[in-house]
């Protein structure tokens, strides 16, 4: 037992350990230079691994060092792996810079006090207490970030860091139970100190493990949500709203509406006030629609100035009221732009999976017909499909014709 948990070898093994996690953060970051918490959590392996070093030559080299500047290091690199954490996931404030060597700080204080610190003993206790503190700050934070970004290594990080939490408190407990020699001169041996130096080393292999996927996991998705993202209006493009769509069409073939809608006279829009103020209507239109369309909505820009929303639990009539107050609020909006102020309408056409079926292409084609006849009947307006009962040909009805609805304000 004593020969396999042998804590020189431990050490050399920790200290490898934190220098290749370190090394290999450094060469990532130097890859791809936009994520800076990659390079702070180099520096803080790095220090973890000096540390280390010193703490091994504990008996060969000052205690100054090997106790000291040893502990004051490791301090500070849990320190700035909170701050690398805290850089990952977007937080930054001015108290950062007090808070990263604040545990430091303290252990030196308490360094002063001869007494207290010749205690291998409340050394231990003082220096576990500490990380744990960081790693607490830590885990809260990330625990209310696991939700805003969904990244499965981030859920996974949290787990490590409660595990480190529970390896700190056991060594905190059995050091109540079976202390240290407090007048040893060289680093203790034992099973404790042990199995701290393998929990250890295998948290630094694992964090940098995570490190890296969480770097690799977040740039997959903000890949993907930009392949699937219209980058003017936020919304999702068409190629997102076709991938969407046809697995619910396939799984519910008789439940659903769509509406298309298509901004009236843009081109003019854009020839009287400019192609900026055109974009800027278009990100308007977008937020209109994000305000008003169902949480299980589908919501995209399909072309330049044309929109759809599919209501997976729509009637034909829902999807017509909810078409109709787009276009009431769009009618209401107003833009200043440098040429004076800046009115649209909106135009849009709505067909329903009960009336049409469940096949994409008729779906679309009816909410297009229905668009196309809202345009040709004057603009301004929501026009529904509406199968003819008696000739089972295509029908159409305006949307104010129709009892029940509120009353158009097409003009
Ligand atoms: P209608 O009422 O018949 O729909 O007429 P319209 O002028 O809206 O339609 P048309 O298809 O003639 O013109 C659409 C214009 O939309 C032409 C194009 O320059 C403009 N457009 C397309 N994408 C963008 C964009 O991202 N930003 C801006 N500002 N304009 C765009
Ligand atoms: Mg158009
Ligand atoms: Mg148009």
């Amino acid at each position: 037992m004593s020969t396999f948990l042998d804590v020189p070898s431990l050490v050399i093994a920790a200290s490898i350990a934190g220098a290749c996690v370190s090394a290999s953060h450094l060469l990532i970051w130097n890859a791809i230079r936009n994520e800076i918490s990659v390079l702070i959590w180099s520096i803080a392996y790095g220090l973890m691994t000096i540390s280390m070093i010193m703490l091994g030559l504990r008996g060969y080299i000052p205690g100054g060092l090997s106790i000291i500047a040893s502990n004051a290091m490791l301090l500070l690199a849990s320190g700035l792996i909170w701050l690398g954490y805290r850089r990952f996931i977007g937080k930054s404030a001015t108290c950062d810079r007090f808070f990263v060597p604040l545990g430091a700080t303290i252990w030196l204080a308490f360094a002063c006090d001869g007494r207290l610190f010749a205690d291998i003993n409340f050394r231990t206790y003082l220096v576990s207490t500490i990380q744990f503190f960081y790693l607490l700050v830590l885990i809260v934070q990330l625990v209310r970030e696991c939700r805003k970004e969904p990244l499965p290594a981030l859920n996974l990080t949290v787990v490590v860091i409660a595990f480190q939490q529970a390896m700190l408190a056991t060594r905190v407990i059995s050091l109540f139970f079976f202390p240290f020699d407090p007048t040893a001169a060289t680093l203790p041996n034992g099973v404790l100190i042990s199995l701290t130096l393998i929990g250890s080393t295998a948290v630094v292999i694992v964090s940098g493990l995570l490190q890296m996927a969480l770097v690799a996991q977040r740039s997959e998705r903000r890949f993907r949500i930009a392949a699937e993202t219209d980058e003017l209006t936020g919304l999702a493009n068409r190629r997102y709203f076709l991938s969407e769509i046809l697995p619910r069409l396939a799984d519910r073939p008789s439940q659903g509406a769509l509406a298309l809608f298509d901004l009236d006279h843009f081109k003019h829009i854009n020839d009287t006030h400019g192609h900026l103020a055109g974009d800027r209507t278009l990100s308007e239109f977008a937020r209109i629609l994000t305000e008003v369309a169902p949480q299980d909505a589908i919501t995209a820009r399909v072309g330049g100035e044309e929109f759809a929303v599919f209501l997976p639990d729509a009637t034909t009539d829902t999807a017509a009221s909810l078409a109709e107050r787009i276009r009431l609020l769009t009618h209401s909006c107003r833009l200043d732009t440098i040429k004076g102020e800046l009115r649209v309408t909106v135009s849009g056409g709505v067909a329903s999976v009960a009336d049409v079926g469940s096949d994409y292409e008729t779906l679309h084609n009816a909410a297009d017909f229905a668009l196309y006849k809202a345009k040709s009947e004057g603009r301004n307006r929501v026009i529904i499909h509406r199968p003819d009962p008696f000739t089972a040909q295509l029908g159409f009805s305006r949307l104010d014709d129709h009892a029940g609805w509120p009353a158009s304000a097409a003009v």
